[in-house]
């Protein structure tokens, strides 16, 4: 059913699982950002959102959910493509000089950042990404985006533009209750050593990518 303009937010905002503990300044050198730090209600999970922009239900916003990823994110690792979409995200929104983040910190898809390093081991010697994390008895992907939904109706969207390959994420967000107005992908130049990582996100995952070959 479709809902009326200005309301359409409410009901989920009545019932948040995360709540908003302090806000501030960030300048990046991607531009100036506010910075909002996150607490779930219902786990130890924190989150952090940057944003910039008058955030309004009624304006289709830029967002992005990103998963954490210490080695590309922080180490610059060209094994995914991890910390250039994070970067790329940032100067999508100063561009656009209205959008929000969601950096949610579920580190390789949930398992943790040890267990990832395990996983990594075991591609040194030829498996893939999907096939690394079913070897070690893990789960492929534990990730739930359902919070990080809450975030965007706490910081006032309900309309979003969702940077993203990743149909899950696209669809978790909807069933969340947010209007995805239009999916806006994200391809950053891939190395070399990040295509088999990459093939294995469109091949297994269903990720919404061109691969070079
Ligand atoms: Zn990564």
């Amino acid at each position: 059913m479709e809902n009326t303009a200005g309301t359409c937010c409410d009901e989920v905002k009545e019932n948040l699982t995360v709540e908003r503990v302090a806000v501030a300044f960030l300048p990046t050198e991607w531009g100036d950002f506010q910075i909002a730090g996150y607490r779930s209600l219902i786990s130890n999970e924190e989150f952090v959102a940057l944003f910039k922009g008058d955030m309004r239900q009624d304006i289709p916003t830029l967002v992005r959910i990103h998963s954490q990823c210490l080695t590309g994110d922080v180490f610059g690792s060209t094994k995914c493509d991890c910390g250039e979409q994070l970067h790329r995200t940032l100067q999508m929104i100063q561009q656009e000089g209205r959008g929000a983040l969601v950096y949610q910190q579920q580190e390789g898809r949930g398992i943790g950042i040890v267990n990832k390093i395990r996983a990594y081991a075991l591609q040194d010697q030829g498996a893939d990404t999907v096939e690394a994390n079913v070897r070690l008895g893990l789960a492929v992907d534990l990730r739930e985006y359902r919070q990080c939904a809450e975030i965007l109706f706490d910081l006032g969207l309900c309309k979003v533009r969702v940077i993203s390959n990743n149909p899950l994420k696209i669809q978790a967000l909807e069933e969340a209750g947010l209007k995805i107005v239009e999916r806006v992908s994200i391809e950053v130049d891939s190395s070399e050593k990040a295509e088999k990582y990459l093939r294995t996100k469109k091949e297994k995952l269903g990720h919404l990518l061109t691969l070079k070959r």
